[in-house]
């Protein structure tokens, strides 16, 4: 596996092992993974030898101790060949591998994370329910409290990595107050536990996402995180570079589909000359340009202040709508620049267009987050 130390130089070293790997062994066949809606054979296995996995995990739990910029800039690196692994990337290293991290004890850590790193084992995160998704804090699935373990029942929707898991963070409802909620680790193999369908989306189609169903799953006591009724503070903790991380693949995308809509026009023939001398066209690929940079640089601002070690609540989601936003707008156009050979399958940007409109709806809507952004000025201002 390889080892990789949190300064510039190494950043550098991370990016162009990413950016070498993801060119040759992902965006060739991405256009194949979504028609076929799965992801390459025993891919967390290599990202785990690239040593990615657990870029943000201590180095005695087999990680590169990097912070949220590393994690952004492989984000890009990844979904600028094939968005989709990148998402189940995201869910397995990010929504399990660092959460687990911030919030596990040592005897969780030490039996799951090395593991997770070396990507013997898959996770995933569960919250959304098939009835509750933006009002998380809603949801009903349930754990009860027996003598030797709990009993989780409910179903979790939309779970990425759902259907190839082995181990999943589960949030549910331990008490009757509206924030009385916990995390557990569940694994695949516990009684009780089913994969539900498999889902066939629009777009992210080589990230498998499926439903979870607990039908008195036993999960042992040992596999409570932290506390009864700390899932909130658990999920607030993750959040900021969960949402920098989605907008970073949003990067990769505005970026894929750019260099795509530049090629073509300067290749491209009408009325005998190369299309990007039109400046309708031409202003389409500067435009992307434009979106491209200001997302970058927001989200660049945001894992800053992250790994300073401060909240970037307000940071993150901004960069995240902006981001995810742009990102759409960028792949409608690059479909644009390429007229009629943007409608189609074999051309890449239909798929990048696809992909792009998910990082508007997951890990909190536009609309939510711009209720966020508004909320922490209430906050701030002790209104
Ligand atoms: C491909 C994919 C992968 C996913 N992966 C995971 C995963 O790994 N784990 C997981 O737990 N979840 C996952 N999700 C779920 C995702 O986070 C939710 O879909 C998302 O949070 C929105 O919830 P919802 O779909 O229930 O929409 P709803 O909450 O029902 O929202 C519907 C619409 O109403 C709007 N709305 C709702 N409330 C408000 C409000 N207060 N103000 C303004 N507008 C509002 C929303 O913005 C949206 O436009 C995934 C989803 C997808 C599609």
């Amino acid at each position: 596996m390889t080892h990789y130390h949190s300064s510039a130089h190494n950043m550098r070293e991370v990016i162009q092992t990413v950016r070498a790997f993801a060119a040759k062994e992902l965006a060739p066949y991405a256009d194949e993974l979504d028609r076929e809606e799965r992801l390459a054979p025993g891919i967390f296995k290599r990202l785990g030898d690239l040593g990615i996995l657990g870029l943000t995990v201590n180095e005695e739990f087999g990680g590169a101790q990097m912070g949220a910029l590393a994690v952004v800039a492989v984000m890009e690196e990844l979904s600028y060949a094939c968005p989709g692994t990148c998402l189940s990337y995201l869910a397995h290293s990010l929504l399990f591998v660092h959460n687990l991290c911030q919030n596990g004890s040592e005897e969780q850590l030490a039996k799951y994370i090395p593991r997770a790193v070396s990507g013997e084992i898959v996770g995933g995160m569960a919250m959304t329910e098939p009835n509750v998704g933006s009002d998380a804090i809603g949801m009903t699935t349930r754990a009860v409290k027996q003598e030797d373990h709990y009993l989780l029942n409910g179903s979790k929707m939309f779970i990425s990595n759902g259907p190839i898991g082995d181990v999943f963070l589960v949030y549910a409802r331990t008490g009757e107050g509206r924030q009385d909620l916990s995390t557990f680790i569940v694994e695949r193999d516990f009684p009780g536990f089913f994969v539900g369908k498999k889902l066939s989306k629009m777009g992210m189609r080589s990230s498998p996402t499926g439903e979870l169903v607990f039908t008195n799953c036993k999960v042992p006591l040992e596999n409570l995180v932290g506390e009864e009724g700390f899932a909130v503070k658990h999920m607030m903790k993750n959040l900021d570079i969960e949402r920098v991380g989605l907008a970073a693949m949003s990067l990769g995308i505005a970026r894929a589909c750019l260099d795509n809509s530049l090629k073509y026009a300067q290749e491209r023939l009408q009325f005998s000359q190369h299309i990007i001398n039109f400046q309708s066209v031409s202003d389409k690929i500067a435009n992307m340009y434009i979106g491209y940079r200001a997302a970058r640089a927001l989200i660049y601002e945001a894992a800053q202040v992250i790994d300073e070690g401060r909240r970037a609540n307000q940071e993150a989601a901004a960069a995240k709508v902006f981001a995810s936003e742009m990102a759409t707008k960028v792949a409608l156009d690059a479909i644009q620049v390429f007229g009629g050979y943007g409608y189609i399958r074999e051309f890449p940007v239909e798929r990048l267009m696809r992909d792009a409109k998910l990082l508007e709806i997951g890990g909190g809507t536009s609309e939510i987050l711009r209720n966020i952004i508004v909320k922490e000025f209430t906050r701030k201002n002790g209104k």
